[in-house]
């Protein structure tokens, strides 16, 4: 957990607000106290109908810029071996699911969530692909093709795309990842 900010209650320093790696969902959160009075935090508060604390999906490039600003505040960091790895190399499918989560995707389930969303569009006669680019932006290479179409991809050394192959019989969807 990085710390960002701290407060104090009768001399005890707390986190108040946070940004942490989870290493499950492989996805970063940022966190706050909501209820400085909470027993949690040496207070009284039991917190009966509210939350003591909140967490929120932040992406990549959003943790960078708070690690930046906590660097230009002179204030140390300590990243673990799989935070650096997740902000210096993530997977493609480690980006895909951030750009999904970010939206509102289950971190553990978006990637049948994705195959439903394409699913029903196709079953309705829409186009989902445009829309799913746009989500996922400029930088990944997603690809299109039939159940039954065994062509090559051509990809460059290196290249990754995500497939999104069509069963048009009965408009199922399978997302998968390729890399040459
Ligand atoms: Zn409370």
């Amino acid at each position: 957990m990085i710390i960002i900010e701290t407060f104090q209650v009768y001399g005890e320093t707390y986190p108040y607000e946070w940004i942490r790696f989870d290493e499950e969902t492989r996805l970063w959160y940022m966190g706050r106290v909501t209820c400085t009075g909470s027993v949690a935090y040496g207070g009284t508060c039991q917190c009966i109908s509210h939350d003591p604390e909140e967490e929120w999906i932040v992406g990549r490039e959003e943790v960078k810029q708070i690690l930046q600003d906590l660097l230009d505040k002179g204030q140390a960091f300590d990243l673990s071996e799989e935070e650096i790895e997740s902000l210096n190399s993530p997977s493609l499918e480690d980006k895909v699911m951030e750009k999904l989560a970010l939206r509102g995707f289950s971190p553990e389930h978006w990637k049948e969530e994705l195959e439903d969303w394409l699913s029903s569009s196709y079953k309705i006669g829409l186009n989902p692909l445009p829309a799913l680019r746009k989500v996922l932006g400029g930088d990944i290479l997603v690809l299109f093709k039939h159940q039954d179409d065994y062509s090559f991809f051509s990809l460059e050394e290196g290249e990754e795309a995500l497939v999104v192959t069509l069963d048009s019989d009965d408009c199922t969807v399978d997302v998968e990842f390729i890399e040459e």
